[in-house]
């Protein structure tokens, strides 16, 4: 008797955990990433960007312009940028640009490390999924979220940082609060 209590346990343990240890996949769809957990590094360029709009097509110029503005505008960070075209004191940290391709299947797209980032919207997948301006200011101001370093949100959380279409023309309140614990 002495002995089954304890097997009895050891089992009902074991059911226990492979419960709690089977669902937390889908126990964590949905939850927003905040502070820390919302990026995967830091820039060094943050609090004087140097930034070139190259873009070609003005709806992705305009949606560029827009993400600087709206990134300048988070309140509590040191995040300032300011337009360049690049020289020796003022160089480019972020540049800007547009592309036409049916050879990628994304909307934009940011390579970026600590010291440059490129961010692209590709003209031919948006045009193709009947991009309004408010669609291509969401890959913009994502793009260049990226270039922050934010990581993804689930596709169910108020963020420009999840991926898809979708239309918003600011940072969200998640998104902002997230900015400023970083910057
Ligand atoms: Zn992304």
């Amino acid at each position: 008797m002495l002995k089954k209590i304890p097997l009895l346990f050891v089992l009902l343990l074991g059911l226990i955990s492979s419960l709690s240890f089977g669902t937390p996949a889908s126990a964590d769809i949905g939850v927003e990433l905040r502070n820390a957990d919302a990026f995967s590094g830091k820039n060094y360029y943050y609090s004087s960007t140097g930034y070139y709009n190259n873009a070609s097509y003005s709806s992705h110029r305009s949606a560029f312009s827009n993400a600087a503005s709206k990134m300048n505008a988070v309140a509590n960070t040191s995040i300032s940028l300011h337009t360049t075209s690049g020289s020796k004191s003022d160089p480019i940290e972020i540049n800007m640009y547009s592309v036409n391709s049916s050879s990628y299947d994304w909307y934009g797209y940011a390579n970026y490390d600590t010291g440059y980032a490129t961010l692209r919207i590709n003209e031919y997948v948006c045009k193709n999924d009947g991009f309004s301006q408010s669609n291509y200011n969401k890959v913009a101001l994502h793009e260049l979220g990226h270039a922050y370093y934010a990581v993804h949100q689930h596709s169910s959380v108020s963020s420009v940082m999840k991926q898809g279409k979708y239309s918003y023309t600011d940072y969200t309140t998640l998104d902002k609060s997230n900015f400023a614990y970083k910057y």
